[in-house]
């Protein structure tokens, strides 16, 4: 099953993403994760990415998309993927379909995290950030990953809304196990429909 999980950044994508993978057995494919351990390197692509990823500014469309050519072409894909932190622009959005194309796949399901109150998102974050001592959590980086989400982001989902009409909204802003609860259950319907 191919599923890609949509949503701002304190959403929960990240931990739903881990218990899809737990579950069902399907890699997790994040790409914020793999650009934090890019951004250790003492290279100047290392360097180049902490800058990036401190201000909360995005990585370069090109970049992302190799990333993803690479780890889309890998074996353990095959049985399915959970993406969670790409596509995040319409160049990248469009970029994923070509691949997928060339791949002989598509997204099953797109899974959009909703939380109403943006309050609550950035308290989630700042949470995060201490607990897990994330220094590229700084509220100002919050804001405008927010912000860039809202611009960016947000419109990828009205473009898969009409392009695969596969997009099941999820009330994220509930426990860890009620959000998982919603996603298997439209996880077996989906299954049932395949
Ligand atoms: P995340 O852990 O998904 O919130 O990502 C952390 C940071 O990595 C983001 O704020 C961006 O700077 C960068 N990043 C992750 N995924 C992408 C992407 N698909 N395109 C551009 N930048 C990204």
């Amino acid at each position: 099953m191919n599923i890609l999980v949509l949503g701002p950044q304190g959403s929960g994508k990240g931990t739903q993403a881990k218990k899809i993978k737990a579950t069902y057995g399907v890699p997790h494919i994040a790409t914020g994760d793999m650009l934090r351990e890019m951004r250790e390197l003492d290279t100047p692509l290392g360097r180049e990415l902490k800058a990036v990823l401190d201000s909360g500014e995005l990585v370069n469309d090109a970049l992302m998309i190799d990333l993803i050519r690479d780890r889309l072409s890998r074996g353990d894909t095959l049985p399915g993927f959970v993406l969670d932190g790409f596509p995040r622009t319409m160049a990248q959005a469009e970029a994923l379909d070509e691949l997928l194309r060339e791949l002989g796949r598509d997204l099953d399901v797109v899974f959009e995290f909703q939380v109403p109150d943006r309050q609550d998102l950035i308290a989630r974050m700042l949470k995060r950030a201490a607990e897990e001592g994330r220094a590229d959590d700084t509220p100002d980086a919050i804001r405008r990953r927010l912000e860039i989400y809202d611009r960016e982001t947000a419109p990828l989902v009205e473009y898969y809304r009409t392009t695969r009409g596969n997009v099941v909204g999820i009330h994220a802003d509930r426990s860890v196990e009620d959000v998982f609860h919603e996603i298997r259950q439209s996880l077996e319907s989906v299954e049932a429909r395949a």
